[in-house]
């Protein structure tokens, strides 16, 4: 097949494991910089043009699209859906987990655990919404942080109200959250792909450090997961539609609770903590799909 990886990024681990694994099970795989991609949107031909010329019509692409090229990154990967190529993660998808706020909401009606959020505009609703998830200790974060910047932890209320007020006075979105002490600086990372978690690992935050971000100085181990840290996962990529993708979990005395749900997942720290072939899996994927659109073809 001929496969397009939609990446800024040729040389980090996760590309270089991606274009390996393909060209390993005979794939032509190109890698594309996404934000050099360029549109022509004319009817009935749509076209994704790169460095003056149209790019072939890829079998599928698979999409890495970094937080800070959200909008022009879903663009592109939507350019491709008009041209008919089968997107591992949908353009739709991968906004809507972009938003954390949009997630939870989504999450939240189907009865996924998750900590108590809040989200207010007004200084005047601020000490509810603290009051609302539970007081001091409280979670506050920027909807459009990524790697554990942009999360703090208040830990009394009036340090609540103090950042709170600070962040609506300049004009920042944020999220209040419950504070799940007992996940002690750990969270579990399920890295799902069609429908199944095929890997998963616990980070640990440093010494001191509430947040597990491997960029914030956290260590991977492999874990074991419950039987509905498993099916929590597998809920929420069902729930946000996304066939690879990561799903934090944080272990809590009421059991699994999702914090985010990234459809781009970095795959070093899953694949060294766990030795598996995430990258071959997600290739597994791509041909199972494109041999069920065959099957299709021949039976029509
Ligand atoms: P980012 O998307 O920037 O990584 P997260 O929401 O995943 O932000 O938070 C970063 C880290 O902070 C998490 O991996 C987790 O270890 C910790 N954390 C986040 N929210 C909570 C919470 N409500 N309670 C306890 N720890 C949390």
């Amino acid at each position: 097949m001929r496969i397009g990886i939609l990446s800024r990024e040729p040389e980090c681990y996760s590309t270089r494991r991606l274009v390996e694994a393909g060209i390993a099970r005979g794939h032509q795989i190109d890698v594309i910089d996404t934000v050099h991609c360029y549109m022509d949107i004319t009817s009935s031909k749509p076209t994704v043009r790169y460095d003056g010329e149209a790019l072939p019509k890829y079998d599928a692409i698979i999409p890495r699209i970094g937080a800070n090229i959200t909008f022009y990154g879903t663009s592109v990967v939507r350019q491709f859906e008009m041209m008919g190529t089968f997107a591992v993660n949908s353009s739709v998808a991968i906004s809507q987990s972009r938003d954390k706020l949009w997630s939870l909401q989504l999450m939240s009606r189907k009865g996924v655990g998750m900590p108590r959020t809040g989200f207010a505009n007004e200084p005047d609703d601020i000490k509810d919404l603290i009051k609302n998830v539970g007081g001091a200790p409280v979670v506050i974060k920027l909807l459009e942080g990524t790697q554990g910047i942009g999360v703090v932890l208040a830990e009394t209320n009036k340090a609540a109200v103090s950042m709170i007020e600070a962040f609506m006075g300049i004009k920042a979105n944020i999220l209040v959250q419950e504070f799940i002490a007992e996940a002690g600086g750990a969270d579990i990372r399920c890295l799902v792909v069609d429908g199944k978690v095929i890997a998963a690992m616990k980070r640990q935050g440093a010494e001191g450090e509430f947040r597990s971000n491997l960029h914030r100085g956290g260590s991977a181990e492999l874990v074991k997961l419950t039987k509905e840290e498993r099916a929590t996962a597998v809920n929420a990529a069902k729930i946000m539609g996304l066939s690879v993708c990561g799903v934090d979990i944080l272990r809590s005395n009421r059991g699994p609770l999702v914090m985010e749900v990234n459809s781009s997942p970095g795959l070093e720290g899953i694949e060294s903590s766990t030795g598996k072939d995430v990258a071959g899996m997600i290739y597994e994927f791509i041909e199972k799909k494109a041999s069920k659109k065959a099957t299709r073809r021949i039976a029509q």
